[in-house]
């Protein structure tokens, strides 16, 4: 056939055959016209203040104030209680605001930083980055949600995403000037300020691990191979390796090394946090050996030759800690550098000599290409000397420490979950070890207690010997993380999502300073798994949920399916990966709703906070990254709850459900002004204990636009849960009802009793109809938003 030539010409009669338009008219179709750009591409610190306004409304910020001086310039200390304002002009209520602008400044450097970090490690590792492209398969044609809905930016190769990181950066810096003495002064708009931080952590830590899915091949998507997590899974009879932070090119050359040279079986590679799990999307000879709240025991019950730091949540004491217990250290990120020196040009024999013959108790190691052969043959020398010895304490050791123990109780007071280490210690003197062995998983191994303890007791080590049998069984299993959601997913789930028949998703992340243990964990993902809720696993919480096993001996890995849909537990990843929860929310939207999401942040972020009902919780909330994670999803419409040291962070946004006027939205189909209840009654909130959390995050699963079938159920939930853990039904619950078909179906006559009863609801028993009593009534082509420019049609 004659080849077409470009221009105009007649297609007539040509059949089976596949066009493919690349030129139109003699001129290229711009690839920047994916979509069309919406209103605020790259938004800077004003253009999005409307949308935070619009929450900060309904979510006014409560403050609990930790300190009421401040002292952050030298005209202070300024007195600032009562109404008092500080040398500056400035009030305790906004000086709260500029606290948590701050710690969201720290949480998104640290994602940011570390995506960018992670850019150069790659050039330098596998070239150019415009040669790695971001292309996760046919099943994901929505590859970067978050980037596209703030940027307006399609990346197609990891080279991209450079002007992703270049916008974070200039904001982050735009941002931390406002944290200077006389510039912001209100709560409110510190508030603004600390909701674009948190976006920015949601974008650059979205980045952050496409790159490293791309630049390291993670697999992507469901059906992954269990992996082994808990410290009895690592296996002294090896040399141990073991990696602490949350930057994984590093451990991926120290994986490749072992591979490379067939080490598997002399060489055990254990991790804690998030270089762990990336570590293990990477290779599954890494074993998840345990989160933050067991990184100091791990170390101080001597089960590593060799330890690696990257970044983020590593003890600053790392190196006197395994000094104590002779096991050497590389520090491979210049962010924790501890004083020693940077090894990269020398031999790796020298190294090697230098640490194992205890010449430096640490090195530093700058080039990842540069950690796997020295952090190998550190173990594998180390390994023969270490076990020598032996790290946990002697019989005759530890009794005579447990009985120098005086029960003076200062340990407890100064333990953050305020453990009698005392009573245990009396107890173990006495030969009963029970309660100081319980008490090892409700430590959360800070150290705070040897700090103070006048008779200079090792406490951690003595909890480690009493513990010990339990540490060598503690062996779970989690699935290999899976990364980014499919968009088939998204198609299959996203009209029960928005009509609330699939509950809602729930999204434990974060940290592991929890209040009473790790159990607290997996009852979260058994408790919403079980109840058909989409549980998605990130971080710390990720990594303990594996802890624990049913009669059958299964973790909720093995007996919940690894999709998302109704009633799946699915490791998403580590810290940066939670990015996707954002994204699948934003996909929900794209995917089912058909919402243009380029450059369209505000009218997202409403769709999901008025449809999508998923909640976040960080039962263990830490670190500053803990603050901003939240922060950028309560921007996006994803209310949170933290566990009770979540309180530290000193700021609630809660809704007031007394207040009726703030729970209206419009309806966009006419303008029309429309109560809707307090759902989801709070954007980010403090829990007391677990029974009290698991209730409050089904209650904040409930959304505008849930159908009389999902409020039902939403509901059921919500009522089942307050009956089962606080035994009795919430008092509440009735601003929850619109009309009779919200009730929970199996019990609808007991409720509607209870309306009739106790609230004065007046019911036709005849017709099984509320007849007076709900402020609220369902339309099932109500269109809420909270953003007046979306309404289609103004009621005349
Ligand atoms: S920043 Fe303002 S409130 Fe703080 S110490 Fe300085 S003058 Fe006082
Ligand atoms: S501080 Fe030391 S001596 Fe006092 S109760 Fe605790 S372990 Fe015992
Ligand atoms: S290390 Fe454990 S027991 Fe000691 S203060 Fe911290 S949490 Fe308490």
């Amino acid at each position: 056939m004659e080849k077409i030539k470009a221009g105009i010409f007649d297609i007539e009669g040509l059949e089976n055959v596949k066009i493919e338009i690349k030129e139109m008219m003699g001129e290229k179709i711009p690839e920047e016209e994916w979509a069309p750009m919406g209103p605020t591409p790259m938004p800077k610190i004003a253009d999005l203040r409307e949308w935070d306004r619009v929450l900060l409304k309904r979510y006014p910020p409560f403050y609990a104030p930790q300190c009421d001086v401040c002292a952050l310039c030298t005209m202070g200390k300024c007195d600032l209680t009562g109404n008092k304002r500080g040398a500056c002009g400035l009030s305790l209520e906004a000086m709260q605001g500029r606290i948590v602008l701050l710690a969201c400044l720290v949480g998104a450097s640290a994602h940011a930083a570390h995506g960018r970090h992670m850019l150069h490690d790659i050039e330098h590792m596998k070239g150019d980055l415009s040669k790695i492209p971001i292309d996760f398969g046919t099943e994901i044609n929505v590859e970067a949600p978050l980037t596209r809905l703030i940027t307006g930016i399609k990346p197609k190769t990891v080279a991209d995403l450079k002007e992703v990181f270049t916008y974070i950066e200039e904001n982050i810096v735009q941002l931390g000037d406002a944290l200077h003495t006389g510039q912001e002064g209100s709560a409110l708009d510190f508030e603004s300020k600390a909701y674009q931080m948190g976006m920015l952590d949601s974008l650059g830590k979205e980045a952050a691990d496409i790159a490293q899915m791309a630049a390291f091949n993670f697999p992507v998507g469901p059906g992954r191979p269990l992996l082994d997590v808990g410290m009895g899974t690592l296996d002294t009879n090896k040399a141990v390796i073991f990696v602490i932070g949350h930057n994984a090119p590093p451990a991926t050359n120290i994986c490749d090394y072992v591979i490379d040279h067939n080490l598997e079986d002399e060489v055990d590679i254990g991790g804690a946090c998030c270089t762990a799990i990336d570590s293990s999307r990477y290779s599954t000879i890494v074993k998840l050996a345990c989160s933050l709240g067991r990184q100091l025991r791990v170390i101080r019950a001597g089960l590593a030759d060799c330890i690696v730091v990257d970044e983020q949540c590593i003890r600053a004491d790392l190196l006197y800690q395994a000094q104590k217990v002779g096991t050497p250290v590389i520090f491979a990120n210049d962010k924790k550098m501890h004083d020693m020196e940077i090894r990269d040009g020398d031999d790796p024999g020298e190294i090697v000599k230098d640490l194992v013959s205890g010449n430096v108790p640490g090195v530093v190691l700058l080039d990842p290409l540069n950690v796997g052969e020295v952090a190998v043959k550190v173990a594998q020398q180390m390994k023969p000397i270490r076990r020598k010895k032996g790290w946990t304490l002697s019989d005759e050791e530890f009794k005579k420490q447990v009985e120098a123990c005086t029960n003076c109780g200062n340990c407890t007071v100064a333990c953050p979950n305020g453990i009698r280490i005392g009573d245990a210690h009396k107890l173990a003197a006495e030969g009963d070890i029970s309660l100081l062995a319980s008490q090892f998983d409700i430590c959360i191994g800070c150290g705070r207690c040897e700090q103070v303890c006048p008779q200079n007791i090792p406490i951690i080590s003595t909890m480690i010997k009493a513990a010990w049998p339990l540490i060598q069984a503690e062996k779970g299993k989690i699935r290999q993380a899976r990364g980014p959601i499919f968009d088939t997913e998204i198609r299959n789930v996203g009209a029960p999502l928005v009509l609330g028949t699939i509950p809602g998703i729930i999204a434990p992340i974060g940290c592991g300073n929890y209040p009473n243990g790790t159990k607290d964990v997996y009852t979260i993902a058994k408790e919403f798994g079980d109840r058909g809720y989409i549980v998605c696993l990130t971080g710390c919480m990720l990594i303990d949920t594996g802890l624990y096993r049913d009669e059958e001996g299964k973790t909720l890995f093995e007996t919940h399916p690894d999709v998302f849909d109704r009633g799946g537990i699915i490791n998403i990843g580590s810290c940066v990966s939670n990015a996707h929860i954002h994204d699948a929310a934003i996909k929900v939207a794209n995917i089912f709703a058909q919402r243009n999401i380029r450059g369209n942040y505000e009218e997202i972020a409403d769709y999901i906070l008025n449809r999508v009902g998923a909640c976040g919780v960080a039962w263990g909330a830490m670190s500053q990254k803990a603050a901003s994670i939240a922060t950028g999803f309560n921007r996006l419409g994803v209310p949170a709850v933290v566990g009770p040291h979540g309180v530290k962070y000193r700021r609630a946004f809660m809704g007031r459900k007394d207040r009726e006027e703030d729970w209206y939205v419009y309806d966009a189909r006419n303008g029309e002004k429309v109560y809707v209840g307090p759902v989801p009654e709070h954007s980010i909130i403090a829990a007391e204990t677990i029974e009290e959390c698991l209730p409050l995050m089904a209650k904040l699963c409930m959304r505008a636009a849930d159908t009389p079938a999902g409020r039902s159920i939403k509901l059921t939930h919500y009522m089942d849960l307050n009956k089962k853990y606080l035994g009795a039904y919430p008092d509440d619950w009735t601003v929850f009802v619109r009309g009779e078909t919200d009730l929970p179906m199996a019990k609808k006559a007991e409720f509607m009793q209870m309306l009739e009863s106790d609230h004065g609801w007046k019911i036709d028993w005849k017709a099984k109809k509320i007849l007076e009593g709900p402020t609220v009534k369902y339309d099932p082509s109500f269109d809420p938003t909270n953003l007046a420019r979306l309404i289609r049609h103004k009621k005349e």
